[in-house]
């Protein structure tokens, strides 16, 4: 099996997967939205990586999904809402007993991506490093993190798994990979919208406790009732230390917003609230913050699915 990383999404993730690896001497492609990002791409000759005040540029090979051969180990490192189209298009190369690595925030788009190639493992991560794009192919290192990679249904290590180590990409391998997914979605969904909401960055949200209180309350029942008790332990001591410890940053939903991108609300609140609903849970706050949050995003004119 060829030891390849095809890495799709070249943006902040995917850059910051894509150098490192390609200086540990690992095989590297990245597949690139169209002929013109490819062509964009080949002009800039390669990704740039920003690691405080060095920049190192990596000369990777990349092509598009149009391009032929089989793809054996696979990063996705689009956004969610983005992981199942991409996949769509990749699905015919994936060769067999192909494994793909999910990175994608929240939960739901790694079921859609699942149930397209169910020939293939997929692997799923959940990341705290930090990473965005100065400019076009030029990634900016922003904050060492950590990553948990697990498979819900093979808690097999795989073969390739040593390649993060030698790469210098901090990982460990999980059989709680849901659990860790969940505990983050809910962390996300205590504080990202209500900054949008509130205007503020996280720290603005100690003027709101008793509102994220109550929002943790919902969230650590809705844990329970979806069998995640250890990711409802504790909750709300972790949302306030979170907030305290990053009282001066912006949440990434409140980046988004401010930059008039798209958020990724259906795969985090809105996979809590249809969570919910599917087993007969009333969560009223998570749904009015729901609901407030949508009215907010159409007012701006951005999507809020
Ligand atoms: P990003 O910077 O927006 O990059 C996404 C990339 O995917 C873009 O380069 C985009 O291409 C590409 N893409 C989308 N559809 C594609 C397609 N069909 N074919 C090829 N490429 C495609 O996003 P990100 O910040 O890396 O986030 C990726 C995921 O990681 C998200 O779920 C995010 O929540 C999560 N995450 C991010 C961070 C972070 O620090 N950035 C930290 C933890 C978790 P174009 O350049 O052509 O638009």
């Amino acid at each position: 099996m060829s030891s390849t990383w095809h890495i799709l999404g070249a943006g902040s993730l995917g850059s910051l997967w894509a150098c490192r690896l390609a200086r540990a001497g690992k095989a590297v492609r990245l597949i690139l939205r169209d002929p013109q990002r490819l062509a964009a791409y080949q002009a800039a000759g390669g990704l740039t990586l920003l690691e405080q005040d060095q920049a190192t540029h990596f000369a990777i090979p990349a092509e598009t999904a149009a391009s032929g051969g089989p793809i054996h180990r696979l990063l996705l490192a689009c956004k969610a809402y983005d992981a199942a189209p991409a996949l769509a298009r990749l699905a015919p190369r994936l060769a067999d007993g192909a494994e793909l690595v999910l990175l994608q925030n929240g939960l739901g788009s790694q079921d859609e991506v699942a149930e397209q190639v169910p020939h293939a493992r997929c692997i799923f991560a959940s990341s705290t490093e930090g990473a965005f794009r100065e400019d076009d192919w030029r990634v900016r290192f922003a904050g060492h993190g950590f990553n948990w990679l697990g498979d819900p249904l093979n808690s097999g290590l795989p073969d390739w798994f040593d390649d993060l180590h030698e790469a210098g990409i901090p990982a460990e391998w999980t059989v709680d990979i849901l659990t860790r997914l969940w505990r983050k979605l809910a962390l996300n969904c205590a504080i990202n919208p209500l900054t949008v909401l509130h205007d503020c960055h996280n720290g603005g949200l100690l003027e709101h406790l008793g509102e994220v209180d109550a929002l943790c309350a919902e969230l650590a029942e809705l844990l329970r009732r979806c069998g995640q008790p250890e990711a409802a332990e504790d909750l709300g001591e972790e949302v306030q230390r979170v907030i305290l410890a990053t009282a001066a940053n912006y949440s990434s939903m409140y980046q988004d917003v401010r930059h008039a991108r798209r958020t990724e609300l259906h795969y985090l609140l809105g996979h809590a609230c249809r969570a919910a609903a599917r087993h007969g849970l009333a969560l009223p706050r998570l749904e009015q913050l729901r609901r407030r949050l949508v009215e907010n995003l159409q007012a701006r004119g951005l999507p809020s699915d």
